[in-house]
């Protein structure tokens, strides 16, 4: 990985993290609502834990990629060990599988050769 590939992935890392920070500050204030009745406050109250579970996935993410990278595994996919796409990886940094793997649904794609994390 570049060097401004590593900023820009420890940016939006601390960046995500920040912003989980400031989420789980807003959700330990959980508005009171009787069964049936839909406050707006719930509602924002909802969307921000659903927020939440999408920014600990980049998290992982980003994580994910500065781990492989300094691996030495950067760049290359975890499934079937190509190259990926330079360009691919320009837009999605983060990004562990070709476009081929990715493409294939999860179901019937074979298991990772790298995977860590399993027991999470
Ligand atoms: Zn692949």
């Amino acid at each position: 990985m570049s060097k401004d590939a590593q900023e820009v992935l420890r940016a939006e890392l601390l960046q995500a993290r920040r912003q989980l920070a400031d989420l789980d500050r807003q959700l330990q204030h959980k508005p009171d609502f009787e069964i049936g009745e839909g406050s707006p406050a719930i509602i924002t109250w909802e969307m921000n834990l659903a927020r939440r579970s999408v920014l600990l996935r980049r998290i992982d993410d980003f994580e994910r990629a500065l781990e492989r990278d300094s691996a030495g595994a950067y760049g290359t996919c975890e499934y079937c060990g190509a190259q990926i796409n330079p360009e691919r990886l320009r837009i999605l940094p983060h990004t562990r599988q070709c476009i081929k793997c990715a493409n294939i649904p999860k179901g019937s794609r074979p298991s990772a050769r790298t995977r860590q994390r399993t027991a999470e």
